[in-house]
């Protein structure tokens, strides 16, 4: 078996935001590739093509321009998801000017924004300039979002213990969401526990409202308010891979996403198949199944085992993978939960995240990493570094836009 990968390593997602907020080491949320599947080969590469009639893969090995071919009895297209970004005529400077929470370089890039501005905020002395550089915005309040937010939150109050000139008051969160209510995916009562527990942090929470303008300095939202802030975190839905746009011949719905049969196969091609986030699949009650990682790892054995079948000539069978739960950390030793219809919240819930994500991480090894880094942190203050590693986390803090566009002309 091939495996092709632009990383030597994946990411385990759960532990993405801890990673960024600096809870654990960002490297303990990797996996690495050949470790977790020794008996396969590995391919660092980019895909960049398909031919479905020949049953080639085309790629480009990282740090080599060749396009080469490999060609294949079985391909599983698991290519995964991107932050769903609209159109700049619906929501303008999202690209240029928002930070995201999707890879490890995200992640990284936003601790070390954070760290950056408490610097440059604690060294001036216009009160509302520092304001401006310590009001983080959030947009999108589902699971992604919420927890970034309550991770975040806590990251800088705590780091900014360290600053003089900082005051508790300096520092805003806020969180945009076009829903009624935050935490959508959940039961209403968990929804507005949650909301609760943040406003009691002094979150602003702005439900029924979106932003149509990101700016280097400010945010426009949906009732046209023109809002000061220097970080803004999309975390507003995500989209199938663009790449698949690139395969020809897949068959692709009207999201983008690979169009497969209850069984994984992808529709109408013979040895394609597909799962994970960039698949859209039916599940039993008929609906695509959601793009977690929870039913991707489930759907990957139903995969093996149809194909194994059509080797031997036997049936494939449907999936049947079914959401098991949602589990929510907000910060402060607090949770949301729903598993199997059972409803929690409090420490609980937070403490029952942990737990199953500690045991549902890869490889003992990491396990015992993740549990270390999270033993050190009750005892021991975090490290407020930067890794400076990423230019992203340099964006655009200075005031005016225009400033910029001088300086560039
Ligand atoms: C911050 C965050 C937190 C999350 N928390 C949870 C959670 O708590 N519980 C849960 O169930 N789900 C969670 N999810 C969702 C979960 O991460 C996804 O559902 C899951 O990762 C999907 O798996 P996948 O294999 O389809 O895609 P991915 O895990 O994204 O894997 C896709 C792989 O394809 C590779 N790739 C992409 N394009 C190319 C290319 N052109 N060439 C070569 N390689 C390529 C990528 O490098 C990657 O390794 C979270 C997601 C995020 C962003």
């Amino acid at each position: 078996m091939i495996i092709i990968d632009r990383n030597n390593y994946f990411i385990f997602y759960p532990l993405l935001v801890e990673a960024g907020c600096g809870s654990i080491e960002p490297r303990h949320c990797t996996v690495p590739i050949r470790e977790f599947a020794p008996k396969s080969e590995l391919l660092m590469a980019e895909v960049v093509g398909l031919d479905v009639s020949t049953k080639s893969v085309d790629f480009q090995l990282i740090g080599d321009n060749a396009v080469k071919g490999i060609e294949y009895d079985h391909l599983v297209v698991a290519l995964g998801s991107v932050t769903r970004i609209l159109p700049e005529k619906i929501v303008s400077g999202v690209r240029d000017h928002a930070f995201f929470m999707k890879h490890m370089s995200d992640a990284v890039a936003l601790r070390d924004r954070a760290v950056e501005l408490l610097e440059l905020a604690n060294a001036i002395d216009d009160l509302e300039e520092r304001r401006r550089l310590l009001h983080f915005v959030v947009v999108g309040g589902n699971v992604t979002g919420i927890e970034v937010l309550g991770e975040l939150e806590v990251f800088v109050r705590e780091a900014s213990a360290y600053y003089r000139n900082i005051s508790d008051e300096d520092i805003t969160f806020s969180i945009y969401e076009l829903n009624q209510r935050l935490l959508g995916v959940l039961p209403e009562n968990l929804s507005v526990w949650a909301t609760r527990q943040l406003k009691k942090r002094g979150i602003k929470i702005h439900t029924g409202t979106s932003v149509k303008e990101v700016h280097a300095d400010r945010i426009v939202d949906s009732d046209d308010k023109v809002v000061g802030c220097s970080t803004v975190i999309w975390t507003a839905g995500i989209a199938p891979s663009p790449v698949l746009g690139q395969l020809n011949g897949l068959p692709l719905n009207k999201f983008g996403g690979l169009e497969c049969a209850s069984d994984y196969s992808a529709v109408g091609l013979d040895g394609v198949w597909g799962l994970g986030d960039c698949a859209s699949v039916p599940g039993a009650d008929g609906k695509p199944m959601p793009p977690l990682a929870q039913i991707a790892i489930r759907q990957a054995p139903q995969v093996a085992a149809n194909i194994s079948s059509v080797e031997k000539g036997r049936p494939t069978k449907p999936g049947e993978v079914h959401l098991q739960g949602v589990l929510v950390p907000l910060g402060r030793h607090r949770g949301v939960a729903q598993i199997k219809g059972i409803r929690v919240h409090g420490f609980l819930a937070w403490a029952m995240w942990r737990a199953i994500y500690l045991l549902k991480t890869p490889r003992l090894g990491r396990r015992i990493s993740v549990l270390l880094d999270w033993t050190l942190n009750m005892f021991f203050r975090k490290d407020y570094v930067q890794l400076g590693m990423h230019p992203a986390s340099h964006r655009d803090m200075c005031r005016s836009e225009e400033i910029d566009a001088t300086n560039q002309g």
